[in-house]
């Protein structure tokens, strides 16, 4: 997911985990963590909307060995290149359920982390409230629209050594978790846009320069 287009509070100071035990401690650690994997990995250019690989669903992981530790740092430099807060495997060209996120949420607390596999929770209705924020996609580059999602959401799936785990996100973070399980799944955020707003994100997207490599459509 791209970068919020608006001022992002910024607050490290209230990095206090809530976490219970049901879900991973993404809060600590946050900037050796991403370093480490970056600096591991490989930056590679982004696939953009049009892109079979990204309209269609991805193959769950079954080997958990050297090669997915690989294409996750591989997927933590890229996101570092094109600036953003989240990115599925498919939008560097890989047919795999993997994602890597670095995304803060509402209060400003940045959460680093990868998931194999993931399925979001269907929420109780209860805890079904909208937010009505802005999106933006590193694969549909320049273009943001308003977007309605829950503003919470629970991915449960696994680690890189196919440990089982659970996220739990609000805000902008929860927006993050259901926008890149979505592209796993074969969706892009646009895909959920009434007709003309999905039309007024691709003539964004047409106008725009991305800012990062991006791998040509044919
Ligand atoms: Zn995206």
């Amino acid at each position: 997911m791209a970068q919020q287009d608006t001022d992002q509070p910024v607050n490290d100071e209230s990095n206090e985990s809530t976490a219970s035990g049901e879900f991973i401690v993404d809060t600590e650690d946050c900037e050796a963590r991403e370093l480490a994997h970056r600096e591991r990995g490989t930056s590679r250019p982004i696939t953009v909307v049009g892109n079979p690989v990204l309209h269609k669903e991805c193959k769950d992981v079954t080997e958990f060995d050297e090669k997915l530790a690989q294409l996750i740092d591989d997927m933590f430099a890229s996101q570092r290149t094109a600036e953003g807060v989240g990115l599925a495997a498919n939008q560097i060209g890989v047919d795999l359920k993997v994602f890597v996120y670095d995304c803060p949420d509402d209060e400003g607390v940045r959460h680093v982390g990868h998931v194999v596999n993931p399925v979001l929770d269907e929420l109780p209705a209860d805890r079904r409230i909208l937010d009505d924020s802005n999106e933006g996609c590193l694969s549909v580059p320049t273009a943001y629209a308003a977007l309605a999602r829950p503003d919470y959401a629970v991915v449960r799936g696994q680690d890189m050594h196919g440990n089982p785990i659970a996220i739990e996100g609000t805000g902008y973070f929860a927006r993050c978790l259901q926008h890149e399980t979505d592209h796993l799944n074969g969706y892009l955020y646009i895909d959920r846009l009434s007709k003309r707003d999905r039309k007024d994100a691709l003539r964004q997207m047409a106008e725009g320069t991305p800012r990062y490599p991006v791998v040509a459509n044919d």
